[in-house]
């Protein structure tokens, strides 16, 4: 079996080598889950609950452990792992824990239907057996594993396929699990690339999928070929919209963090800000001065660093034939611009003005610790180039207006919309986070979140047993009166409205 190096990108050194799992080894993988499924299913809610409790205790334990698995295989600073991983992972062992026996409980339906007339109907969420997750290299634990807790806390065996780039962090959650108690099998790793990736498709039940939309695409069609389901939460561009009433000081603080933290390799970054054109002076001049005084190194330590390293290598060249080409058609870098000389993937926190939809810097995925600041004449004018995306992740508005932000926002087309804020919808699970146009399909967190890994059943049971039924043979001239009695009032109803 060949094997995968895993790089730190902050430092440049070799950490690990992983096994490049072939389509045999994926395939002994998801018939040892299909073995344990069953078993896993039959522990119910209960049994479930009590064990991912004792991981989200592990979690805590370990975090400094965690932490530093994050930091070295991506680059990330610290706080990035800390606030955005392992705050996420301990919540989301608590949450799915507690709302998986809400959200997936059998559900009585009333119906006006006269052909179910008392009868009993229900509807049930069966695990759809083995799940797998795919996952890319911006966020280990958070957009890799994470879904793996919904997907077991339902009852299905899980097998993730972690970024190649990535995969330490997906590892060491497995010996979480071995060690808080779960059963051998119901949660496995399969280190490798993209093809490792595709044999697993080729052989589950569903597949959770996160990162490009390019690779998105190729899921897709490999799910439709075997008729199973598939959920993708894909690539984002963005957009913040200041408007000229915002508190210029809340939205400068918004820009600058959520475009830069993680280095800029988040899904639902700021990528691109529109400004009115009366605030757009003050608010490049505070975005300036606040970029500038940022702290960029390997951050290992603790309140050392605010921007990390960038954590895949092709990144740095995708973010240069960005600005180049910015540039060429009229941009001005006004901060950073270039990769930082030396050690490790750095590429200096930037800021670009004078920007338009030619360039492929406001309409391409950067993914990176850049923010284009375009002005404009008006709010329509924002919101037109908001929505001129083939993306629709997320997106913010700021305004002392909150009324007129939020009708604002409902005029953004994507899957979720902060007002006076960027992000923070993520971290409420209860809240539906997904994509609109080509960023997804489908949506995690909230009952969806946890449907998603489940098939609906529906059930009705039959009370009583008259002896005749409408749904009876012989057809007689009485039952033909009775469908026509039906049909004519349903009629006479028709006609009222
Ligand atoms: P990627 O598409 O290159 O890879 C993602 C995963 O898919 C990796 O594990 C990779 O090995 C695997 N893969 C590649 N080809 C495959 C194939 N043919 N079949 C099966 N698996 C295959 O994405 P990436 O570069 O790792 O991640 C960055 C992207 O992820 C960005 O576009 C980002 O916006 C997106 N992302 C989206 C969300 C979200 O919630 N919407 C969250 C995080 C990242």
């Amino acid at each position: 079996m060949t094997s995968i190096e895993v790089q730190s990108p902050a430092t440049g050194e070799v950490i690990a080598q992983v096994p490049d799992l072939g389509a045999d080894e994926v395939r002994a993988l998801v018939e040892r889950a299909r073995q344990v499924q069953p078993g896993w299913e039959r522990l119910g809610f209960d049994g479930r609950a009590r064990l991912m409790l004792r991981a989200q205790k592990w979690l805590l334990d370990h975090r400094e452990r965690v932490i530093e698995t994050i930091v070295a295989e991506t680059g990330k600073t610290y706080e990035d792992a800390q606030i955005a991983e392992v705050a996420y992972g301990a919540h989301a062992f608590g949450f799915w824990a507690k709302q998986a026996p809400r959200y997936l409980a059998d559900e009585k339906v009333s119906s006006a239907q006269l052909f179910v007339k008392g009868k009993k109907l229900l509807v049930r969420w069966r695990p759809l057996g083995v799940i797998g997750v795919i996952g890319p290299w911006n966020y280990p634990l958070t957009n890799s594993f994470g879904d793996c807790i919904p997907a077991l806390m339902a009852g299905n065996a899980v097998i993730l396929k972690p970024s190649e780039v990535t995969p330490l962090t997906s590892m060491l959650m497995a010996e979480c699990l071995r060690e808080c108690g779960f059963p051998e099998g119901v949660y496995q790793v399969a280190t490798g690339r993209g093809e490792t990736g595709r044999a697993l498709v080729d052989l589950v039940d569903m597949v959770m999928f996160t990162g490009s939309t390019a690779t998105g695409r190729k899921i897709a069609v490999q799910a439709a070929e075997r008729l199973i389901p598939c959920a993708l939460e894909l690539g984002g561009k963005d957009p913040m919209i200041v408007l000229r009433d915002a508190d210029l000081e809340r939205a400068a603080n918004a820009a600058v963090y959520y475009s830069m933290q993680n280095s800029g390799q988040t899904c639902i970054s700021i990528e691109r800000a529109y400004v009115e054109a009366p605030v757009y002076d003050e608010f490049v001049a505070k975005v300036t001065a606040k970029v500038a005084a940022l702290r960029q190194g390997p951050g290992g330590v603790p309140g050392t660093a605010d921007v990390g390293a960038m954590t895949f290598p092709p990144q740095l060249e995708l973010i240069e034939e960005q600005l180049a080409d910015a540039v060429a058609k009229g941009a001005t870098v006004i901060a950073g611009g270039h990769r930082r000389e030396g050690a490790g993937l750095f590429f200096e926190p930037t800021v670009l003005v004078d920007v338009d939809h030619t360039m492929d810097a406001m309409t391409q995925e950067t993914f990176g610790p850049t923010l284009p600041i375009m002005k404009v004449a008006d709010e329509e004018e924002a919101i037109r180039l908001a929505n001129d995306s083939i993306y629709g992740l997320g997106g913010s508005v700021f305004t002392k207006d909150l009324d007129h932000g939020e009708a604002v926002a409902r005029r953004i087309h994507s899957g979720a919309v902060c007002v006076n804020d960027a992000m923070v919808n993520y971290t409420a699970l209860e809240l539906p986070m997904g994509g609109a146009k080509q960023s997804g399909l489908g949506a995690r967190h909230g009952a969806g979140g946890i449907r998603k890994f489940c098939e609906a059943q529906t059930i009705v049971v039959s009370r009583n047993f008259p002896k005749r039924d409408l749904h009876m043979f012989p057809n007689t001239a009485a039952n033909t009166r009775r469908i026509g009695k039906l049909l004519q009032l349903l009629h006479g109803r028709g006609k009222r409205r």
